[in-house]
């Protein structure tokens, strides 16, 4: 088979990593990709990924590209192409693509869709309103005691969400939002929820339009310094399993969550087939639905991805055509630990263009793994290229053993500025 992948971050050089190991792959490519996704092999043809220089976001150039390469498979990683409709476009041109449509993906473009949906098909969620009406969503905000989460409805990078510890935050809040839309045409809507107070997990589960498979939990750490604190990033580490939730607890959450969603998708004609991300807090009321996604995450994806053993072409190719009932996901009992290494400064504005140091050190140790996320070739020289540089990853026998892993392979990789945090993992001590 000939696949292309579409996305140049950790997720997509994790996703990239793991469908090259299938023998079904003789050939592939990534759209645009980066330094690591470069350095990558079909393990049944040997034949090095190829990246190519279009944009995730570039529609009809990747579907010429897909046409013209005749690729059996294209796998979707970010939610911006999902969310335009590139599953729809390649289908209409009889491609085939992994990842959800544009009438699905509205779950991860739109919160106000999500709540509504969340509130007919009985997801267990925190309490909520939606409104298009600024004067409105504060009054809703004093109903909670102004300690609530101010989120524009649409797509802003992740940085729509503001939470609140009292009434004034929550009117400068909405007015942020809705007034002087911070966020753009994001915030015409908005959606505001009780504060909720837990242990926060994600939740991953493959879909096929009938059949959801939940993988173990993760844990992300959003924040960008040590303990929670700083500003929120795209994600600076992630590990799995956590200890949060026994097997049992899981499937019963998935019972809670995936039924009811999968129900309330047949109902509402949405053909649900792709990943489904759902950010979760444990309460102590039970599990609620933060948020969900339409894609898989980033970091999450190379936890799973190292610790997935059944082969991912055959799992995507399943999701796609509605056979995934037949198919089991098989997981390592080995514990994953991806320490995030970001550019001095980010989320914030950093420099780019830093020679990154001691790679193939880390990449010769065994059960390690460095996915590059922001990293670009200069000569014969890796450099920085993005905020979130590279996913440190590594396996262990248990979480401790994973953890030391991943932040002895940190120590050996050097680039001006790097900085990451030192807890990745901490909670679950
Ligand atoms: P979201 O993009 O909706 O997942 O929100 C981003 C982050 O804000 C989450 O990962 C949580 O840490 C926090 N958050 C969102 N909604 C709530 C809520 N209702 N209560 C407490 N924290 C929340």
């Amino acid at each position: 088979m000939k696949l292309l992948v579409i996305g140049s971050g950790g997720r997509e050089h994790a996703l990239v990593w793991k469908l090259a190991q299938s023998p079904h792959v003789t050939q592939m490519w990534c759209a645009p990709g980066n330094a690591g996704i470069q350095q990558e092999r079909t393990a049944k043809t040997e034949r090095p990924v190829e990246c190519v220089n279009i944009g995730a976001e570039d529609l009809p150039r990747l579907l010429a590209f897909a046409q013209e390469k005749q690729a059996d498979l294209t796998v979707v990683g970010p939610d911006n192409p999902l969310a335009l409709g590139i599953v729809d476009l390649f289908q209409r041109h009889g491609l085939c693509i992994w990842g959800v449509n544009q009438k699905a993906a509205q779950f991860e473009s739109s919160k106000v869709f999500s709540q509504k949906f969340m509130e007919k098909y009985g997801i267990p969620a925190a309490a909520a309103g939606t409104f298009d009406d600024a004067a409105a969503a504060k009054k809703f905000c004093a109903s909670l005691g102004g300690k609530c989460v101010v989120k524009a409805d649409g797509l802003a990078l992740g940085k729509g969400v503001l939470i609140c510890a009292n009434q004034t935050e929550a009117e400068r809040a909405v007015d942020e939002i809705m007034v002087s839309k911070a966020f753009g045409a994001a915030g015409a809507k908005a959606v505001i929820q009780e504060f909720l107070e837990g242990i926060e997990v994600s939740l991953h589960a493959l879909c096929d339009g009938k059949t959801a498979k939940i993988f173990p939990t993760s844990q992300d750490h959003k924040r960008a310094l040590d303990g929670d604190l700083g500003l929120n990033t795209g994600g600076m580490g992630t590990y799995s399993p956590t200890p949060f939730l026994t097997e049992a607890q899981l499937a019963d959450t998935a019972r809670q969550v995936l039924e009811p969603f999968m129900r309330g998708c047949a109902e509402e004609r949405i053909d649900y087939r792709g990943l489904l991300y759902p950010g979760v807090m444990l309460t102590k009321a039970g599990p609620k639905i933060l948020e969900f996604n339409a894609r898989f995450g980033d970091p999450e994806t190379q936890v799973y991805l190292t610790r997935l053993e059944t082969d991912l072409v055959e799992l995507l190719d399943a999701s796609v055509s509605g056979t995934l009932g037949k198919l089991e996901l098989k997981w390592s009992p080995l514990a994953s630990v991806c320490v995030v290494m970001a550019s001095g400064g980010y989320p914030g504005n950093y420099a780019k263009g830093k020679v990154i140091t001691g790679l193939a050190a880390v990449n010769a140790l065994p059960h390690r793994k460095v996915f590059h996320a922001g990293t670009a070739r200069a000569g014969d020289r890796i450099v920085t290229s993005g905020g979130r540089v590279l996913g440190v990853t590594a396996l262990g026998r248990d979480l401790k053993a994973a953890q030391s892993a991943a932040y002895a392979a940190v120590d050996k990789i050097h680039f001006d500025g790097a900085h990451f945090r030192h807890d990745i993992g901490a909670k679950a001590f």
